[in-house]
């Protein structure tokens, strides 16, 4: 519990109104997407990088934790008070400061949603690449501090491509920028790709500068539906191996399939053991072109059927499954993992067998969604928390899983971040020398450990 001299202290730089920490007020803030219940002394609610600044030195004063917090979508369990402190939320800070047409930049707050921005730039014609499927909750601090990726991810990559410098404070209370508005930039060590998907650990961003592309003139949308799991995996590695590069590669299972029907929304021929999304964008000539080498390898590779949209309204209709799928698994039970383990492309038929060979092995219901372009599998296993005999199951299989996809070559998170979900499987991807590295970093920056203790390391 922080002390009452320290809540004095924070009461007097947020005018006392943006110091929350009545029950009721701060109920929200004890769970993330993961994590339940970790209730925070309380929440703090800065308007600016002074306050912030203030905040961090009152806490470095008493030793209490600040724990950085956007919208709390994160699935790792690295927004919440888990070893005690207070929440700073950043609901205050969501202004777009600047749309720089000609550098092709925006400077942004960190509370900025996503989708919000996304929106605002589709005026001008410009886009922001990365578009996790939270983007209409999630804000650009929590997608930064996580280095989210989304469907576009394929052709476009990830945050990290498009973060250009950073305004931070630091946990001594500190303020530095990293990067600027240039796409080029070599002096230096490069502390803002450091501080992308830091995970909350090393500082508090406060001002974001993002790299902007064009909005593409024209896209096309298709869907190819298969009566083998194995089929649809291996059409993602030949339009790969073919030379396209299509902004979006999803694929779904049977299990996705049928609880989306049961759920009430689309339908689907009865053979079907898996659908894969696609998308191409660019010029018209390219687009088109694409859209029909792409239909051909997919009936090649054994598609049954492949729906190509003509419109923009058939286009949302066949993303209507990929976008209803999350929420129509999260309701089977009462929780819902989503694992994120990453392979590189070409393995992505045999990390999905594996799935599929464990869900058997240890008696779960996983449902397979991945974003199957970049090699970035989300399992959905749904499970219930309470029962510990399931849970000991559930942690076994992702151990197993874990130590596929890094014996594979691969990562134990292509883009949800490792929080608590994953600290104890770090040793299995980087030596004990790396870690201490880590560990150094963490120590440079942070030397209280006041700055989100115990995510990740
Ligand atoms: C339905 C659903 C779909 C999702 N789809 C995707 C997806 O497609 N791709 C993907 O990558 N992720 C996805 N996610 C995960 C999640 O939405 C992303 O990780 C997102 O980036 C989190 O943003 P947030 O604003 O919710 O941040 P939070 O969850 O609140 O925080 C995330 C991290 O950011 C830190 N943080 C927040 N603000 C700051 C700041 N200003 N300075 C420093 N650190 C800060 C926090 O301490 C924490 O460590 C999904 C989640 C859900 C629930």
């Amino acid at each position: 519990m922080i002390s009452q001299a320290a809540a004095h202290d924070l009461r007097a730089v947020l005018e006392n109104v943006w110091y929350l920490d009545e029950p009721e007020d701060i109920a929200t803030y004890s769970y993330d997407g993961f994590l339940p219940e970790f209730t925070p002394d309380a929440v703090l609610v800065p308007e600016n990088v002074e306050q912030i600044a203030s905040i961090m030195k009152i806490a470095n004063e008493y030793k209490f934790n600040i724990i950085p917090r956007g919208a709390g979508t994160n699935i790792c369990g690295s927004s919440v008070a888990r070893e005690g402190g207070v929440i700073m939320a950043f609901h205050r800070m969501n202004k777009i400061l600047e749309i720089d047409r000609e550098s092709m930049c925006a400077v942004v707050q960190p509370g900025v949603v996503n989708g919000d921005l996304q929106k605002e730039l589709a005026k001008y014609n410009l886009m922001y690449p990365p578009d996790p499927a939270s983007m209409y909750v999630s804000t650009i601090g929590g997608n930064v501090s996580l280095n989210a990726g989304g469907p576009r991810g394929v052709k476009y990559g990830v945050t990290r491509d498009y973060l250009l410098g950073l305004e931070v404070v630091l946990p001594s209370g500190e303020i530095i920028k990293t990067g600027g508005k240039t796409l080029k930039n070599v002096s230096g060590y490069d502390l803002t790709r450091l501080l992308c998907g830091s995970e909350g650990t090393l500082g508090i961003f406060t001002e974001i500068t993002l790299r902007l592309v064009p909005l593409p003139p024209a896209k096309t949308t298709l869907q190819a539906a298969y009566g083998d799991l194995d089929d649809a995996a291996t059409t993602v590695t030949a339009i790969l191996a073919a030379g396209m590069v299509p902004t979006t590669l999803e694929l779904m299972d049977r299990t996705v399939l049928d609880v989306i029907s049961d759920y009430g929304g689309a339908q689907f021929n009865p053979d079907t053991e898996a659908l894969l999304l696609i998308e191409v964008d660019g010029d018209e000539d390219l687009v088109d072109a694409q859209g029909e080498r792409i239909e051909a390898l997919c009936r090649e590779k054994g598609a049954m059927a492949v729906d190509r949209a003509q419109t923009p309204e058939e286009a949302e209709k066949l993303w209507q499954a990929r976008r209803t799928a999350f929420g129509a698994v999260a309701s089977m039970r009462p929780n819902c993992i989503v694992e994120d383990a990453t392979v590189p492309v070409k393995r992505l038929p045999e990390i999905i067998r594996k799935v599929v060979q464990l869900t058997q092995k240890y008696d779960l219901q996983i449902a397979v969604l991945a974003h199957a372009g970049d090699g970035n599998l989300h399992p959905l296993i749904m499970t219930d928390l309470r029962d510990k005999e399931e849970m000991g199951r559930v942690d076994q299989m992702l151990e197993e899983l874990c130590e596929a996809a890094i014996s594979m070559g691969g990562t134990l998170s292509g883009e949800h971040g490792i929080g608590i979900a994953k600290a104890r499987f770090m040793g299995m991807e980087f030596s004990e020398t790396a870690l201490d590295l880590m560990r150094g970093i963490k120590r440079v920056f942070d030397p209280n450990n006041i700055l989100n203790p115990g995510s990740f390391l």
